[in-house]
């Protein structure tokens, strides 16, 4: 099997290393628990004996009830275990076209190259669809004030004190609110035609669209008390442990597209952030995804080639197979490093299917497994009843 991985000989906007399962943004895969669809997720993903959860628990760091990974050690791992199997042969290169022989998964990311997109697109007969999505920033634990910011998990889930908590008063939060609207931000072209994902708004956006809003999102403080009050806070800005030896944390929700020096002097207003230094200042960026539901089967083949099929118990997500076949791609069902870990942990799918010369059978609706119609599929599913 040939992987190809562009980086490093051709560099991503967002991805600062070579190694694979790099984390861009949060290094939270989320809930663990099972009456979240996080959660289920992952359970049917251990059952299935995932290496990329595997890593995650291996490379885990305190989160509370989720799962969040030292972002360096969980993409080394997953880049060791690939190096490590000798089936798969990586390859440090673009790839411009949708190759015509062979068995073909497209596990390209948000971040294609635009010759693939461009490619895809004409493949596909369709405009490549797109939206904006954001970056948090990371600050140097060693610049977080202890006496303001205190330890805490929402509701004192987990280990009960793995985040920390950057409390506000009323005031504080409003002047706060005040200064986010009036920060510069950064231009982009495009941004007038597109939108952002609702998932993962800029805190700015999240902001401009009532008082209170933050309040109810990412700076909820329910479920925390802050000592020194001894009372719960107005608001909190929460910071996730990012890496294993607690050298880094990330703003939970805190994805911006503040001009840099904005983002210093916007967020060293928030109490315990007076002197933080930035690891990673926030960014926004444009994600490409195809339009799923009208160009995959439920299968997750091409429409366009229905006999092709897509990834399957394959470990390495982008991988062309050196015995000819026949082809197959895929894009992202929906958004989020957590969903785009799912596809390949499952057998036996389509791909594997392929590989063994069955035929690929449909994505059972009873698994929390992304599919391009599960949205359609919801009221139907037992598993998210
Ligand atoms: C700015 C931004 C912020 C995000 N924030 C979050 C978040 O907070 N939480 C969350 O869950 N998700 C977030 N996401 C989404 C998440 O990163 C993706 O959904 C997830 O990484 C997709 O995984 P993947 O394996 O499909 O693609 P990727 O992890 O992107 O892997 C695709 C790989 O293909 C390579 N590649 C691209 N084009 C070519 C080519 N032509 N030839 C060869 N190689 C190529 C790339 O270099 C990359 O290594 C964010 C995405 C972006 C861009």
């Amino acid at each position: 099997m040939r992987l190809y991985e562009m980086r490093p000989v051709r560099p991503t906007e967002v991805h600062r290393t070579d190694r694979f399962a790099e984390l861009v943004c949060s290094n939270s895969l989320k809930s663990l628990e099972l009456s979240t669809p996080h959660g289920l997720l992952k359970e049917e993903m251990a059952h299935l004996g995932s290496l990329v959860l595997e890593c995650a628990f291996r490379t885990r760091v305190p989160a509370g009830g989720a799962l969040a990974v030292d972002r360096e050690r969980f993409s080394e791992e997953v880049t060791a275990a690939i190096a490590s199997e000798p089936r798969i042969t990586v390859v440090r290169e673009e790839v411009c076209e949708i190759p015509e022989d062979g068995v073909v998964v497209l596990a390209v990311g948000p971040l294609v190259s635009p010759a693939l997109a461009a490619a895809i697109g004409r493949f596909t007969g369709e405009d490549y669809l797109h939206f904006f999505d954001a970056i948090a920033p990371v600050i140097e634990a060693d610049t977080i004030d202890r006496s303001l910011a205190f330890p805490a998990s929402r509701y004192g889930k987990g280990g009960g004190e793995d985040y920390l908590n950057c409390p506000m008063n009323e005031d504080e939060y409003e002047r706060f609110v005040a200064e986010l609207l009036a920060g510069e931000k950064a231009p982009l072209h495009e941004m007038d035609r597109t939108p952002f994902f609702e998932g993962c708004l800029p805190i700015e956006e999240m902001a401009r669209r009532g008082k209170h809003t933050l309040r109810f999102g990412p700076m909820k403080p329910v479920g925390l008390l802050d000592p020194r009050a001894g009372r719960r806070p107005h608001a909190v800005v929460q910071l996730r442990q990012d890496n294993l030896a607690a050298e880094h944390y990330s703003m939970v929700g805190f994805q911006t597209q503040l001009r840099w020096p904005e983002q210093k002097r916007v967020f060293r207003m928030i109490p315990g952030l007076e002197q933080a230094e930035f690891v990673r200042l926030g960014q926004i960026h444009r994600n490409c995804y195809i339009n799923a539901p009208r160009v995959l089967l439920d299968t997750l083949q091409s429409r366009r080639r229905p006999r092709c099929s897509s990834p399957g118990r394959s470990r390495a997500s982008r991988v062309t197979p050196s015995r000819p076949r026949r082809d197959c791609w895929r894009g992202s069902t929906r958004p989020g490093s957590r969903a785009a870990s799912v596809p390949c942990a499952f057998p036996p799918t389509p791909c594997s299917a392929l590989f063994a010369g069955t035929s690929p059978a449909p994505t059972p609706r009873t698994t929390s497994r992304p599919t391009p119609h599960s949205e359609s599929s919801r009221s139907r599913s037992p598993a998210r009843a």
